[in-house]
């Protein structure tokens, strides 16, 4: 067992947001991405695809990771509309979140095929992100635990490592809806997880894969969320849109 801590992770996921006039919020996350912040904690901010070369270029020297939001199997080919791992990769981007709820209930994505694409993102140099999380009824029902073991059995596939994985946890009734689980809940789920990750990532990896929490994070709760055990970071929405509230989510870890 390595007794080394994972490097915290802040990511931003912007979803369908943002126009070129956004650049201007990645100005004041760069801005406050001092070099004292920056030994503490990685931040990656994933924007539409459509900004994601621009915002690469803008990050270029800052410390800051760009990343997009979803990714193809296939690295080239006839696919209307998709984009591949490479083409992320080649746009400066060097993460990928993948199986994000959003995906997996508006695009019918499942544990097989985010497993796919996480295939596609290592082929390509990249970190997948891959989100996983509960709907209200399986938890109420009692179903969180073996939900989320299942569907981080699913998703993550053979060679995959600390430094080319990073779990989100994901509750789905959490995520846009202010409401977040107790501390207890994520600190159950996420021991969960990192048990599990024995089989995945083998035994030296298994304390280093990062496992960020996601869902409704902001600055007032930030602090705590962050500061449950196995908590390593925060996928976080809403709040990443606004480069005072990121940063002051930013700033918690420490
Ligand atoms: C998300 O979409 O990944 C997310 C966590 O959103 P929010 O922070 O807005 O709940």
């Amino acid at each position: 067992m390595s007794t080394e801590k994972p490097r915290p992770l802040i990511a931003g996921n912007w979803k369908m947001n943002g126009l070129r006039a956004s650049q201007s919020v990645l100005d004041g996350i760069r801005e406050g991405y001092t070099a004292a912040v920056a030994k503490k904690v990685d931040v990656l901010v994933c924007p539409p695809t459509t900004l994601l070369h621009a915002f690469a270029v803008q990050a270029a020297g800052s410390g800051l990771y760009i990343g997009a939001q979803d990714c193809h199997t296939k690295a080239s080919g006839a696919y209307t509309g998709d984009i591949s791992a490479e083409m992320i990769q080649d746009s400066g981007g060097q993460y990928v979140i993948l199986g994000h709820s959003e995906r997996r209930q508006y695009h019918g994505e499942t544990d097989a095929l985010v497993n796919e694409k996480t295939v596609a993102a290592h082929r390509a140099g990249l970190t997948a992100v891959v989100c996983i999380g509960e709907t209200r009824e399986e938890r109420e029902s009692g179903k969180a635990i073996a939900v989320v073991k299942s569907q981080l059995k699913g998703s993550v596939p053979a060679g995959s490592t600390a430094q080319n994985l990073v779990i989100a946890y994901e509750p789905v009734w959490a995520i846009g809806t202010g409401l977040t689980p107790t501390v207890a809940d994520v600190a159950e789920v996420h021991a969960a997880i990192r048990e599990d990750l024995i089989a995945l990532v083998g035994k030296d990896d298994q304390y280093l894969v990062r496992i960020l929490y996601g869902g409704s994070v902001k600055p007032s709760n930030a602090a705590e969320l962050l500061g449950t055990a196995n908590v390593d970071g925060a996928l976080v929405g809403g709040a990443s849109l606004v480069a005072k509230d990121f940063l002051a989510i930013v700033a918690a870890v420490a």
